[in-house]
């Protein structure tokens, strides 16, 4: 008899998440290829797409896209050689450069940036309340590597600073960006959001605590002091 006790599900679900991104990686390198770019270079043009201007140092980019910086440098060499990107002088730091999209980089970048098409539609063939479940297990999966040295940081909404979780009590969107200062629904967590700040270790411990409890932070937090 098959165990189909916790070992087998948690193998289950590494088999499907390694099968999504297996489809994924096929079909990006496809459309790549057909553009004339490796997959990495292609990721870079869509991360400082997705970054909107604020450009990038090359060592940001590596720990972004979990890639050495050799590797990273090699690409970026190419993209600067093929003028879709351009290398000026970084705003933050002084010794550095910062990355940015050239025009013909940004055209390239809105070809690269899309999820892959096959793969978008299969999870668009799901209801709402299971593209909802599957954010939300998303959330919790990349929050628990964001807690790991083994992840770039993530830019999510359960680790920002602006994130309010369930403010609203019983509300379809029960929580509040600060930042935009709107409601945000189940629908609209974020998981990589240009106007993300990460918050102190305290004040994500207190997100995270608050939004799987379903209580308002502050709640959390005077639940917190006083358990009685
Ligand atoms: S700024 Fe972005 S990541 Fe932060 S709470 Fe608002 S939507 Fe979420």
């Amino acid at each position: 008899m098959k165990n189909y006790g916790s070992v087998a599900l948690l193998e289950r679900l590494m088999f499907g998440l390694q099968r999504l991104a297996a489809v994924g990686r096929a079909e990006a390198w496809q459309r790549d290829q057909a553009l004339g770019l490796t997959p990495t270079q292609a990721e870079i043009l869509a991360l400082l797409q997705r970054r909107k201007g604020a450009g990038l140092t090359l060592s940001s980019v590596a720990e972004e896209l979990c890639i050495s910086m050799p590797t990273a440098s090699d690409a970026v060499t190419t993209l600067v050689r093929k003028g879709l990107v351009t290398k000026v002088a970084s705003v933050t730091d002084r010794r550095a450069m910062a990355l940015r999209l050239s025009a013909r980089g940004r055209v390239m970048a809105r070809k690269v940036g899309g999820p892959p098409p096959v793969l978008a539609s299969a999870v668009a063939s799901l209801g709402v309340d299971e593209q909802a479940g599957m954010l939300r297990g998303l959330v919790g999966v990349i929050r628990a590597l964001d807690a790991t040295s083994a992840a770039p940081l993530a830019r999510m909404c359960v680790v920002c600073e602006h994130f309010e979780p369930h403010r609203y009590s019983g509300a379809d969107r029960p929580h509040h960006c600060t930042y935009l200062m709107s409601p945000v629904g189940p629908l609209d967590l974020q998981l990589d959001c240009p106007a993300h700040v990460r918050g102190t270790a305290l004040h994500r411990d207190q997100v995270w605590a608050a939004f799987m409890k379903k209580t308002p932070i502050v709640q959390a937090r005077s639940k917190r002091r006083n358990p009685c």
